[in-house]
């Protein structure tokens, strides 16, 4: 998931990172907390914006039809702003 969140917030232009993202072996010697991935902006003026699209991205997933990328053909969740295998943008829905 935090993959999907941090590729929302670059592809909506917002500068991201994951922190922990290689902790999860330490599970056990570090606190769960501690451990789980997360993701950061740099900037953190952006956090309003950015929860503002992770909201419409993530929280409305069943207002859009599924669709097929038209460049490489692969089939996308209507949640989806951009193709999962190839970061083609959606197509626009009128
Ligand atoms: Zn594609």
């Amino acid at each position: 998931m935090v993959w999907m969140v941090r590729d929302a917030l670059q592809h909506a232009g917002y500068d991201c990172c994951i922190r922990n993202q290689y902790a999860a072996g330490g599970s056990g010697d570090l606190s769960l907390l501690d451990s789980w991935p997360e993701v950061w902006l740099v900037c953190d003026e952006d956090e309003k914006a950015a929860l503002g699209i992770l909201h419409e991205r993530f929280e409305s997933p069943g207002s859009k039809a599924n669709w097929l990328c038209s460049h490489c053909k692969e089939a996308n969740a209507g949640s989806f702003e951009f193709c999962w295998n190839c970061g083609h943008d959606a197509p626009e829905v009128p």
